[in-house]
């Protein structure tokens, strides 16, 4: 990956909306194999930049031509934070990645121990199958809620050739389904609030290949119904559709609406995820993400740059991060000063002077630290690390 260094302008913007909680979200997508992660992460990435498109028109620090080749090559990108406006107001979506395939090796645990929620995409022919049902059970152990993207609904209809009536019928199978898992599965005091209604908008349905994608509310307020989208495809004006309700913008929103922002997110993930007491200065500050507590950062990633050495990625839990900052890594039992720290964009990393609770980073200099390791400030040594995480494999119950 290459570093870039941007100006002032964009720094103060991606600042600005980076130290208010409010307006940051951490998701990542989970599915089972082929049932559409890489295409709606591609939909995804494509839609939105890093940048807001005022401030990027104006690039002056990279030409349009750079800025355009990075916004391509954010498809193939491990991490992403995407600027995206949502009723008038900007919000910073740090987009976790996740592997693609339920590994035995808790990849998944670890990417989902930085996200506060997950957007689950499942096959709508297909329905939930074991692996959804793994990777739901991983996210509900970490306290990340789950909210569904029912995908490629245009097979129903091409390839099944279900009536409107029909199609409504297996969606509402499938929700379904998915609400049984966090039935089986989610934390007793969220069992009722996280399962998911179609009606409130927390479930989204779609084509991530034709790059559409609605909720119920949303078709509502339109006037779009069921029998508009099998016309849409019998009669050849997907493109409408796609142009009408974008996957991307439809999908963000959502994660804006159900998803938790930090702040709100550590208050029951943190007594859960770390077993310090929390009535000390840094429990206290855990729980509100404050980000002038002391620095305490969960590390999901490790990585090596050809040109820089290792970097190492995670999620800052409380205090600011900042260039120059001595760390005692936790795990490895090592001191280390923080040479550098970026956020991602695409294979890129941009260069920050600091960054606030609540986000994800990248650091240089930090070379001990391993994936599932706490990074804490130099004088907080003696605090407990984040637990262990737990690694489910199998499934334990099959949802027929
Ligand atoms: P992943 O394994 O979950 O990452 O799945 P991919 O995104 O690689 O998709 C698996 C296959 O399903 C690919 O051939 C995609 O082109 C196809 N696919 C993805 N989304 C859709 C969709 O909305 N409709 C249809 N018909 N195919 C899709």
């Amino acid at each position: 990956s290459s570093v870039v260094r941007i100006v002032e302008k964009q720094l103060d913007e991606i600042l600005a909306i980076a130290k208010n909680p409010a307006q940051i979200r951490n998701a990542g997508t989970l599915a089972h194999v082929d049932h559409g992660k890489t295409t709606t992460s591609d939909s995804l990435l494509m839609g939105a930049g890093l940048l807001s498109p005022k401030v990027a028109g104006k690039a002056l620090a990279m030409d349009y031509v750079e800025i355009e080749q990075l916004r391509q090559m954010t498809v193939k990108a491990a991490n992403i934070s995407l600027y995206f406006e949502h009723q008038g107001k900007p919000y910073l979506i740090n987009f976790v990645d996740t592997p693609g395939h339920v590994d035995f090796t808790g990849h998944v645990t670890r990417s989902l121990r930085v996200m506060d929620g997950g957007l689950v995409v499942v096959d709508a022919v297909e329905g939930v199958m074991t692996q959804t049902e793994t990777v739901v059970r991983q996210a509900l152990e970490e306290y990340v809620r789950p909210v569904l993207f029912i995908n490629k609904i245009d097979r129903l209809i091409k390839e099944l050739r279900l009536s409107p009536q029909e199609i409504m019928q297996r969606i509402l199978t499938i929700v379904k389904e998915f609400n049984a898992l966090i039935d089986m599965f989610g934390p007793p005091e969220f069992k009722d609030s996280w399962k998911v209604d179609p009606a409130k908008g927390q479930v989204a349905l779609g084509s991530a290949l034709h790059k559409w994608g609605i909720t119920i509310p949303m078709a509502q307020k339109a006037g779009l119904k069921f029998s508009n989208i099998v016309d849409a495809y019998e009669k050849g004006y997907v493109d409408k559709l796609a142009a009408d309700f974008p996957l991307y913008k439809t999908l963000l929103s959502m994660i804006i609406e159900h998803i938790p922002p930090p702040n709100v997110a550590q208050k029951y993930r943190i007594p859960r995820l770390w077993r310090g007491d929390l009535n000390s200065d840094v429990g206290k500050a855990l729980l509100s993400a404050d980000p002038n507590g002391p620095a305490v950062i969960a590390v999901s990633k490790v990585n090596v740059d050809p040109h820089a050495g290792l970097i190492t990625t995670g999620r800052i839990f409380s205090g600011t991060i900042r260039e120059g900052d001595e760390v005692y890594i936790i795990g490895a039992k090592s001191k280390r000063k923080v040479l550098q720290t970026y956020i991602y964009m695409g294979p890129s990393r941009i260069v920050v002077p600091y960054m606030p609770a609540g986000n994800i980073v990248a650091l240089l200099g930090t070379d001990d630290a391993r994936a599932g390791d706490t990074i804490v400030a130099a004088n907080y040594s003696g605090i407990p690390p984040f637990e262990r995480m737990k690694y489910i494999s199998e499934p334990v119950v099959t949802v027929a």
